[in-house]
């Protein structure tokens, strides 16, 4: 069968025709927009959107304005204007905020490694507490719930214990950095603020030894070359590091010669692995994995528990606030020694071992099969006896968990921005656990899911807001879910 391709701007012009069309048909013309691209406007910022962008309001069509920050007074240029709302670019700033912060490199603005950090941390501690409210007003419609104010950290800067590096050939050479906001233009950067200063040092290390060994960067367009992304973890405690060398074909020349440079150079490196990843797809790991030098896996401590962390589980990225994060978690579930208790999406194990000496049993359920196996290493490499960790989904095993009968006193739940399936949450309200505490990363799907627990007789007590994610716009919180007595 013969094949039909559409080249993109095709489809743009086919989707632009199909919306001046609806617009045109509910008597909307492009003129009536308060104002055009290119047009230079002077304008307040009157908030922020979720992603920290300043919104300004011209005859109330919304312009998203990166930034600017709420109070200040900007000349901005139109930019992009849209059926809904437009985007523009500040000029000229006429006055400005007292919560403004210098950024000395503009660089950590434009990718968006750090798009808050034009922000005071005060201001963005309010900003994520604010974010959490309208949520739980506007989505869960509760707006009694009690969100507290954000935990920050006393120093927010160089946390991140994982970095995620492009690859690209830029004058001839390898050069690492990061990509354009909503694009995948390399900029190259070097001091990448939020990440681990070591892991910093790492990249221009490794980049060069691959550039002495004649390794091509990958070439996203015309999807040939080699090296996709450079991949480092390095434990907060530990210091141990991994190196994942994400790659677009298995073949690779000299792999283990070069890893053990990487070792020689970097003796903090502990593993190297190579990834193999021939999609071309926007995911950065592939399925297939080959150790080149040393273990598999790095070892960290996280609340005094030891664990093995293999590439593609998850752990938390900033370890130190991950630590007051599950330390919150525990303080709201009000733990007894007689407590059987539930952690899902479980990782490699980070909250239901470090709570397993505080408790009966703890039953936990994850999808990733390595992230599994890490936690099971984890159960022996902490001598903990009182476990079961099972590979599945969390919605799956809690439906069979409920059939079964079991009863837990305590459910924790820790999902992706995605939240919870409504089978999970049926499940888990049958099971009757007093407590239920909801670590989330999305606070939308929070509050959504908020809502459905409230349905089932699930009262939201609190929402505390923790900062994983200084300089960027990502909040994480637990919240405490009570059974409601009947
Ligand atoms: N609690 C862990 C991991 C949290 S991240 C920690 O604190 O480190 C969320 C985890 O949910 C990831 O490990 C992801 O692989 C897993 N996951 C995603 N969808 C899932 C599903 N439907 N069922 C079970 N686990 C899932």
């Amino acid at each position: 069968m013969q094949k039909v391709f559409f080249s993109e701007e095709f489809w743009l012009y086919n989707r632009r025709i199909s919306r001046r069309m609806n617009e045109e048909s509910r008597g909307i013309s492009m003129k009536e927009y308060p104002v055009t691209k290119n047009e230079e406007i002077t304008t307040e910022i009157i908030d922020l959107s979720h992603e920290g962008m300043g919104i300004a309001k011209v005859d109330h069509y919304l312009l998203f304005i990166d930034n600017a920050l709420p109070g200040e007074t900007v000349r901005a240029k139109v930019l992009k204007v849209g059926p809904k709302f437009g985007f523009a670019k500040v000029m000229e700033y006429l006055t400005t905020s007292d919560d403004r912060q210098d950024v000395a490199d503009k660089n950590l603005l434009i990718t968006g490694i750090a798009p808050l950090a034009h922000m005071s941390y005060e201001s963005q501690l309010l900003f994520k507490q604010n974010q959490v409210s309208n949520v739980m007003k506007k989505i869960a419609k509760l707006p009694e719930v009690p969100v507290l104010p954000t935990l920050g950290m006393a120093n927010p800067t160089h946390y991140r214990n994982k970095a995620q590096i492009p690859v690209r050939k830029i004058a001839g050479k390898l050069e690492t950095g990061f990509f354009r906001k909503n694009s995948h233009d390399l900029i190259p950067i070097d001091d990448f603020y939020i990440q681990d200063a070591a892991i910093d040092a790492a990249i221009p290390i490794i980049r060069d030894i691959l550039e002495r060994f004649g390794v091509k960067a990958y070439n996203e367009t015309a999807h040939e070359g080699f090296l996709r992304h450079i991949i480092i973890r390095r434990g907060h405690y530990s210091h141990e590091m991994m190196v994942v060398l994400v790659t677009r074909k298995a073949k690779f020349f000299k792999s283990k010669e070069i890893a053990n440079v990487i070792h020689e150079e970097l003796p903090e490196v502990v593993s190297v692995i190579q990834n193999i990843n021939e999609e071309r797809t926007n995911v950065i790991l592939g399925k297939q994995e080959v150790v080149l030098y040393g273990k598999g896996y790095i070892e960290d401590q996280l609340l005094g528990k030891t664990f093995q962390i293999s590439a593609p589980s998850f752990y938390q990225v900033n370890t130190q606030q991950a630590e007051l994060l599950y330390q919150t978690a525990f303080d709201f579930a009000q733990l007894a020694p007689t407590d059987v208790v539930i952690d899902a999406y479980s990782g490699i194990g980070t909250i239901g071992l470090s709570l397993a000496d505080k408790v009966e049993h703890v039953y936990g359920v994850e999808s990733i099969p390595e992230a599994v196996e890490d936690a099971k290493k984890n159960v022996q490499i902490n001598g903990i006896e009182n476990t079961t960790y099972l590979v599945g989904k969390a919605e799956k095993l809690m439906t069979q968990w409920s059939r079964e009968g079991l009863k837990p006193n305590v459910i924790f739940v820790d999902p992706p921005r995605k939240g919870l399936d409504a089978r999970f949450i049926e499940a888990a309200a049958e099971t009757a656990p007093e407590r239920i505490v909801y670590i989330s990363c999305n606070p939308a799907t929070l509050a959504r899911d908020a809502k459905l627990f409230a349905e089932l007789g699930y009262k939201t007590e609190k929402i505390q807001p923790v900062d994983l994610f200084p300089q960027t716009y990502h909040i994480e919180c637990v919240g405490l879910l009570t059974r409601v007595e009947h």
